[in-house]
């Protein structure tokens, strides 16, 4: 029994072919630079990794090829058991607080949530009606913000104009959602306390934190669109709006240059010039003082919302790392917990040193609070929520 699990991006399909239970990813491929001229495919299968380069002019194509993939290399889809098909999706705005079966209806409404989510949501719907017209199986969607529909009132109103933010739909969605209700579930079920107070740092080329209480979203740093919060590789994170006023009214941008700016020249690339992190170490050490300085920003940014979360939480329990920085930035992972020293935090640094894609924890057995290091695997998220829907 196996779910395809698809993240279709701009010109770009992600897929992973699950098994929801044992959580083995059977394949795992991605096709890049669709309607660019050539596209990269790449396809691994037991441990194998088969690359192609073809013109693949849209998404119809990209996704045909796949599927002659899994036929010529394999596993072939039928023999595997193929029951349902997992959709990413990035907004699924104030209607979908968990996954649902794609009909008609739910494809329309994920198109109307559109101008919410202008760079993902019709990319996601390519991948969904791609799909829908080659396999013959339920679809499933699951909502990158149906994790955060629980955040109270006071956490997801902007103070703007209520006639306005209502008129618009402006109100913090969140974003990353399937990957911080994974983890913080792997926490209470590592813990083995439901009870807990935790913070849940996302840190991949995106980059977002959340404020969990009891296994229930409370807080969350993306906003209105996964532009606000931490510092990301090209995003901003949070700035002053009047920044865009500002560049418009001084600097003479246009509304979709000042979008760039802040979507994708910004961050760590903006800051450092380097949007990978292990780059933008490797600068630091070199003694690059923009990247050191990046960096500092970067650290300073986690350690005020770690702070302020706590503060809104009345305590805390757990600080979960996951995500590629995470998971693997040992060296990061230690310059956030040392400036949390004033409040009892203490890492173990032998525990801190080892890499693994086992849960564990990183904080000594003293520590105030337990900081964890939590593998998160979106794809089985995804893949389960479609077998749970068509279980139903
Ligand atoms: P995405 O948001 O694209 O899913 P990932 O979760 O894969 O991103 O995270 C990508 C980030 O993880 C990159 O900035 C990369 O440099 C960083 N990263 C991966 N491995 C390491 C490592 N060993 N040390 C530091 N950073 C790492």
């Amino acid at each position: 029994m196996t779910v395809l699990v698809i993240n279709s991006g701009s010109s770009s399909i992600k897929y992973q072919l699950v098994d929801p239970e044992s959580g083995e990813a059977l394949a795992v491929g991605l096709v890049e630079q669709i309607g660019e001229g050539s596209s990269h495919i790449k396809h691994t299968y037991r441990g194998e990794k088969h690359e192609f380069d073809e013109p693949l002019a849209d998404h119809g194509e990209g996704l045909r090829y796949v599927l002659n993939l899994f036929d010529t290399i394999g596993p072939k889809l039928s023999e595997a058991g193929i029951k349902a098909v997992g959709h990413r999706v990035v907004q699924g705005g104030n209607h979908f607080d968990s996954p649902v079966l794609i009909t008609p209806e739910v494809r329309d409404l994920v198109e109307e949530l559109s101008p919410l989510a202008p760079l993902h949501n019709p990319a996601n719907l390519r991948g969904i009606d791609v799909a829908r017209d080659l396999l013959d199986v339920p679809h499933v969607a699951v909502f990158d913000t149906a994790f955060f529909q629980t955040l109270p009132e006071e956490a997801a109103r902007y103070a703007l104009n209520r006639e306005v933010a209502d008129k618009y739909g402006i109100r913090r969605y969140g974003a990353h959602g399937t990957s911080h209700q994974f983890v913080s579930e792997s926490v209470t079920e590592y813990v083995g306390r439901t009870d807990l107070k935790q913070i849940v740092l996302h840190l991949g080329n995106g980059a977002s934190v959340s404020a969990v209480v009891n296994g229930k979203a409370v807080d969350t740093s993306m906003g209105l669109t996964p532009l606000e919060g931490l510092v990301m590789g090209t995003r901003t994170g949070d700035i002053d709006p009047a920044a865009i006023f500002h560049l418009r009214r001084v600097g003479g941008m246009n509304v979709d240059e000042i979008d760039n700016l802040f979507n994708k020249q910004s961050g760590l690339k903006g800051l450092a010039g380097e949007n990978d992190m292990r780059a933008v170490w490797a600068l630091a050490e070199g003694g690059d003082a923009h990247a050191r300085e990046g960096l500092d920003i970067y650290v300073h940014r986690i350690v005020k919302y770690i702070g302020s979360y706590a503060a809104v939480m009345g305590g805390l329990d757990v600080i979960a790392f996951t995500a590629g920085i995470g998971e693997n930035d040992d060296l990061l992972r230690t310059e956030v917990v040392e400036r949390l020293k004033g409040f009892g935090l203490t890492l173990d640094e032998s525990q801190n040193a080892i890499r693994g894609d086992e849960i564990r924890q990183i904080s000594t057995d003293e520590s105030s609070v337990q900081v964890l290091v939590v593998p998160t695997n979106e794809e089985l998220a995804i893949a389960r929520a479609a077998m749970e829907i068509i279980n139903k």
